[in-house]
Order: C-alpha cells, then sequence, then structure tokens
C-alpha cells in the first residue's frame, strides 16, 4: 500500500493591519492553532480531494494548462490554481479536514493554498509559497488581495506573531505575552468575490496616484493631502496611513506590555475601518461593542477583509468567555 502522509496549514486572526497590504503596508496577523490538514498518498497525474468543509470530489488532470477559475466544485479553483504555479506532473489522492469556518476572515483560503503547495512536493522558502499562494488565489477568484494571509501562513513560528512590512515581505516575530488572550468570535460567513474589496484596492490606486504611495505617508502629513482628493479617496488613505501607525504602536505596546493601550490600538482600528474604509457591518460593529464593554478586555475589532467574518479581542486571561480562544502557532508544515 502507498505510505500515506500529511500537511498542515494552520487559519490566521489578525491582530491588526487590516487592508494595509496591497499598499505595501503594515500588518500583524497571526497564525492559529485551528487550520486545514490534507492527508494523502502520492502517485497518478490526477490530484483527487474531497473536504469535509465542502461538497464535490476534486479532480485535476496534471499538468494544469487551462484556466482555474472555471473548475468545479468551485473549490477546486485554489487546487489547480496551486498545481499550475508549481507544474506538478506527480499527482495525490486525499482528504481535505479544517476547524476553520470557510469564508470567514480566519483564510481558510490561504490554507488551503500552502496546505495543497506542500502537498504537492512544494521545497522552496516560506516567502516563495506565500507568493506562489497569492498568485493562485488571484488566478482562483480574480479578487486581487494582499499578501498577508499567504506570509503569515507560511512563515509563522510558534508563540508569536508575525509583524509584516508587505513591501520588503520582511516578517518579524514579535512574541504573545503569556498573560494575554487572544479570542476569536464568529460572525457571519462572507465572500470577497463580488464584495467591495475589489473598489477598495482600486480607491488606494486613486488616492496613490495623487499623493505616492500611502506607505511613506506619516499621519501628520494627512491633513495637507486632503484639498488634493475627493472625500471618499481621503477617507480610505486616511485609513491606511492611520493604520500603518497603529501597527508600529501595537507592536511596541505588546513588546513594553503595554496591554491597555494595545487594546485601544485595536479598538481605534474598528472604528478606522468602520468610519473610513467602510468595511464593517452592524453584527460586526455589535460583536465589538459587546467585547470591548466586557470587564478583562483591552480592545477588540473586525478582522480580515470584512463585510462579514470574525471578530478579535485582546483580554486578560479568561476574561471571555465566547468564541474560541486561539493560540500563536506554526506556520505551514510537513506533519
Ligand atoms: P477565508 O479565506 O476568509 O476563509 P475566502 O472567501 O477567501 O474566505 O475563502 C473561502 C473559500 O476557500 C471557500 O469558499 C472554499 O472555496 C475554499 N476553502 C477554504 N477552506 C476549504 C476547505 N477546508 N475545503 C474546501 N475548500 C475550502
Ligand atoms: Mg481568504
Amino acid at each position: 500500500m502507498a505510505e500515506s502522509h500529511r500537511v498542515h496549514a494552520p487559519g490566521r486572526v489578525n491582530l491588526i493591519g487590516d487592508h494595509t497590504d496591497y499598499t505595501g503596508g503594515l500588518v500583524f496577523p497571526m497564525a492559529i492553532d485551528r487550520g486545514t490538514t490534507i492527508d494523502y498518498v502520492r502517485g497518478g497525474t490526477r490530484v483527487v480531494l474531497r473536504s469535509d468543509a465542502e461538497p464535490g470530489t476534486v479532480t485535476i488532470e496534471l499538468p494544469v494548462r487551462d484556466d482555474p477559475s472555471v473548475v468545479e466544485p468551485a473549490w477546486g479553483r485554489y487546487v489547480a490554481a496551486m498545481a499550475r504555479e508549481f507544474a506538478a506532473a506527480r499527482g495525490l489522492s486525499g482528504t481535505v479536514t479544517s476547524d476553520i469556518p470557510a469564508g470567514a476572515g480566519l483564510s481558510s483560503s490561504a490554507a488551503l493554498e500552502c496546505a495543497v503547495g506542500l502537498a504537492l512536493g512544494f521545497e522552496g522558502s516560506p516567502t516563495e509559497l506565500a507568493l506562489a499562494a497569492q498568485r493562485a488565489e488571484h488566478a482562483a477568484t480574480g479578487v486581487p488581495t494582499g499578501i498577508m494571509d499567504q506570509l503569515c501562513i507560511a512563515a509563522a513560528t510558534a508563540g508569536n506573531a508575525t509583524l509584516i512590512d508587505c513591501h520588503r515581505l520582511a516578517v518579524t516575530n514579535v512574541p504573545i505575552p503569556d498573560d494575554v488572550d487572544v479570542t476569536v468570535v464568529f460572525v457571519a460567513h462572507r465572500t470577497l468575490v463580488g464584495s467591495a474589496y475589489a473598489d477598495r484596492v482600486a480607491e488606494c490606486d486613486r488616492a496613490e496616484s495623487v499623493l505616492g504611495p500611502l506607505r511613506l505617508i506619516e499621519p501628520a502629513d494627512l491633513e495637507a493631502a486632503r484639498p488634493e482628493l475627493d472625500e471618499l479617496a481621503f477617507r480610505r488613505a486616511r485609513h491606511v496611513v492611520t493604520e500603518n501607525q497603529r501597527v508600529r504602536d501595537f507592536a511596541t505596546a505588546l513588546a513594553t506590555d503595554d496591554h491597555a493601550h494595545a487594546g485601544a490600538l485595536m479598538t481605534d482600528s474598528h472604528r478606522s475601518l468602520r468610519t473610513d474604509f467602510d468595511t464593517s457591518t452592524r453584527e460586526m460593529d455589535t460583536a465589538v461593542e459587546r467585547l470591548t464593554t466586557t470587564p478583562g478586555v483591552f480592545g477588540a475589532r473586525m478582522t480580515g477583509g470584512g463585510f462579514g467574518g470574525c471578530v478579535v479581542a485582546i483580554s486578560e486571561p479568561g476574561a471571555v468567555d465566547v468564541g474560541w480562544r486561539v493560540r500563536p502557532s506554526p506556520g505551514a508544515r510537513h506533519l
């Protein structure tokens, strides 16, 4: 009988820094102790996968030359796009199991991409895996998502969150203090396909065509830029510029054990995403409000692309009795 193999890729929760990756800004996600596992045997010239999260059997003939975005069932698009990235010729057959909800802002898509990449025999660096997975996601969905999810999931290490400079693709491991709980609360499923995500990318492009790279602008210089932009582009730019600063301040607050300030920055980030970036929903606002008014919670915010998904809180140990407590976990790997 063929030898059986197992790969695992974690989901991630973004603690702060949303909608900053695609302008080369700063993000602060953490790989979590929930994720996606593929058990498989090698052999043949096809990738054949079933999943406990989605219906249907994905069957991909190798090598993949056709457009991955038309594969059915639809979750096979990520699989086909990864196989095309690596010009995979050696097949496999297996099952996908996952304990992160798909389509809820915990990056089940990047977890699936990275796990498939490893199962197909990828052996390069975490950054190479992340870039391939990002290209695959674009090919599979047509949504111009940033590099945050894939780079966090490919590069994370145990016990640490990842501070990522998305321009330099530089990852800094930042320990999560033992006396801080990170809790994820599911609010609603959503999809970025057909959402306003691509509009936000275009609006930031518009701001950058006038102001230059948003990652290089200091919050103090923002007001001077106001007359140069229409109201909408100004608000989008203001979110990105202030969010980059909040990520820097958040890393400093964690490093100096100023949990209260770290939490306040998260709550401020949520306000910015709600009012300047328009990516929150009433349900997410309510969930954040509930968490921030819970004793022992330092701060809370929506996490990920928005328009639904999950919210995240940091708190004193044991303060939150809803959702999942998640721990900082290592990135995609063979088990
Ligand atoms: P998120 O990455 O935030 O969970 P996305 O909309 O980017 O949400 O990706 C969700 C999609 O990824 C699903 O609709 C499905 O096509 C695919 N997917 C993710 N995880 C799995 C899985 N375990 N099995 C099958 N498909 C999955
Ligand atoms: Mg995704």
